[in-house]
C-alpha cells in the first residue's frame, strides 16, 4: 500500500444499453472525474462526493453513454460552485463538449451560460498534466474512433482506466505496472467493439501485481465486477 489509498466511488457501472446498471462514471479521491455517463449530481451526492471539488474530467471517448451526466454538472459549476475545471478528453474536446452543452440548453448556454463556465478544455496528449496530476493516454481499439485510455499518476500510485475497448495490445500497455486498473468487462462470448468476461480474466492474469475493478457490464456479474454506487478504497 502507497502513501495514499485510492477512494474510487462508480457512480455508474453499466455498459451503454444495460438495462440493470446506471451508465458509466467514476469518481476518485474526490477530485477526478473518469467519464461522465451516470446521473453525476445525485449519484455524486449519494457517494458522500461534492460536485463542486472535481478538478478534472477524463474523457476517454465521446459516446452518449459516458458524456450525458455532464450538461447537468456543468450547470451546478456554473451556478452552484463556480471553482475551475479541466475537461481533458480525444481530439475535438471542446467542440465537442460545446456542442453538446448547446443542444441541451438552447440559446441559454450562449446567452446566459457560457461566459460563466471556468473551464479548461485540454486535448489529451500522449503524456500530458491536467489540474496538476500528471498522465499518459493510450488510443485503445473501440468502434471506429476509438478511445482513450489513460494511466493517471495521484501521489505514488499509477491508475489506469480505460472506458471502451477491445482486448487488443494497447490495453496491455495501458495496464502494464499500473497500481489499480479499472476496465470494462462488458459480458461473456462475443461483444462487439468491447472485451469479454473471458478476454478480462485472461487480461488480469496475465498482470498479476495490478488490482483489477470490472465495469461497464451489460447484465449479470463477473469475478471482480464493481457495482452501482460501490466505493472501493485501494
Ligand atoms: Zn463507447
Amino acid at each position: 500500500m502507497g502513501l495514499t489509498d485510492l477512494r474510487l466511488a462508480f457512480l455508474g457501472t453499466g455498459a451503454a444499453f444495460s438495462p440493470e446498471r446506471y451508465n458509466g462514471a467514476v469518481a476518485v479521491n474526490g477530485r477526478l472525474l473518469l467519464d461522465g455517463g451516470a446521473p453525476l449530481l445525485p449519484h455524486m451526492h449519494r457517494c458522500g462526493i461534492d460536485p463542486g471539488a472535481i478538478d478534472a474530467v477524463f474523457l476517454t471517448h465521446f459516446h452518449g453513454d459516458h458524456t450525458l451526466g455532464l450538461p447537468t454538472f456543468v450547470l451546478y459549476r456554473i451556478f452552484v460552485d463556480p471553482r475551475p475545471v479541466t475537461i481533458v478528453g480525444p481530439e475535438g474536446v471542446e467542440a465537442r463538449m460545446e456542442a453538446l452543452f448547446e443542444v441541451s440548453w438552447g440559446q441559454d448556454w450562449q446567452l446566459a451560460m457560457r461566459h460563466r463556465f471556468n473551464v479548461t478544455y485540454q486535448a489529451a496528449q500522449p503524456s500530458g498534466t491536467a489540474a496538476g496530476y500528471k498522465y499518459d493516454s493510450v488510443k485503445l481499439d473501440h468502434g471506429t474512433s476509438g478511445s482513450n485510455g489513460y494511466r493517471i499518476r495521484i501521489d505514488d500510485r499509477i491508475l489506469a482506466y480505460s472506458g471502451d475497448t477491445e482486448a487488443t495490445a494497447p490495453l496491455d500497455e495501458l495496464v502494464d505496472g499500473a497500481d489499480v486498473a479499472i476496465v470494462e468487462a462488458t459480458g461473456p462470448g462475443d461483444v462487439f467493439s468491447h472485451m469479454s468476461w473471458e478476454a478480462a480474466s485472461d487480461l488480469k492474469a496475465r498482470h498479476p501485481k495490478t488490482r483489477f475493478l470490472f465495469n461497464h457490464v451489460y447484465a449479470g456479474t463477473v469475478d471482480g465486477a464493481v457495482a452501482d454506487f460501490q466505493v472501493v478504497e485501494v
